[in-house]
């Protein structure tokens, strides 16, 4: 049973490498940011709260994701494992999943730390040119990783949860890394 979340920095792989992982292990990979983007185009009601947020690069209030993620979590394709992408991004948001997971009676997941420097993962932001990617949106969101999103990585260490990967290779070394640290 494979119950993944995937931690790092914008830019880092992670979107990537969970989607390839999931379809590999045949489980649904949930991005709250492809989620959010979504409801974004379909002009949601969520989509229209979000919008203002992700614009800027700043984090969408944590009620607002951890419900989306409650519901998602909640649908019969997510019992035979899943891989989260991009949830949590604060203390509170993991806080509310440990409490959502002992709710839904599944064990404690493992996380992946996708592990890339600071330089590299600019290059890389830069590079992909996606519409909310302009240079200060970038800035900003690689501040609120720092801020927000960094400090989870000592949370799950704590917990025992936590597997660092290194993400400056290729793809293909980071799947073999990826599959050799979930077992
Ligand atoms: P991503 O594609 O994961 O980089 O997410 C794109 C944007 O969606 C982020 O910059 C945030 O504005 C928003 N977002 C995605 N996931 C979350 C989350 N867990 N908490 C708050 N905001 C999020």
């Amino acid at each position: 049973m494979t119950r993944l979340i995937f931690l790092g920095p914008p830019g880092a792989g992670k979107g990537t490498q969970a989607k390839t992982l999931a379809e590999h292990q045949g489980i649904p990979h949930i991005s709250t940011g492809d989620i959010l983007r979504a409801a974004l185009k379909d002009e949601t009601p969520l989509g229209l709260k979000a919008k203002s947020y992700m614009d800027k690069g700043e984090l969408v209030p944590d009620l607002l994701v951890q419900e989306m993620v409650e519901e998602r979590l909640g649908l019969p394709d997510t019992s035979s494992g899943w891989i989260l992408d991009g949830f949590p991004r604060t203390v509170k948001q993991a806080e509310f999943l440990d409490e959502l997971l002992k709710k839904l009676s599944q064990p404690s997941a493992k996380v992946i730390n996708l592990d890339v420097p600071d330089d590299v993962v600019v290059e890389r932001l830069l590079a992909r040119g996606r519409s909310d990617d302009s240079e200060d949106v970038i800035r900003r969101r690689l501040e609120v990783y720092r801020g927000e999103t960094s400090p989870l990585i000592d949370y799950y260490d704590q917990r025992h949860q936590l597997a660092t990967v290194n993400g400056n290779q290729s793809l293909e070394e980071v799947n073999d890394a990826l599959e050799k640290a979930i077992g």
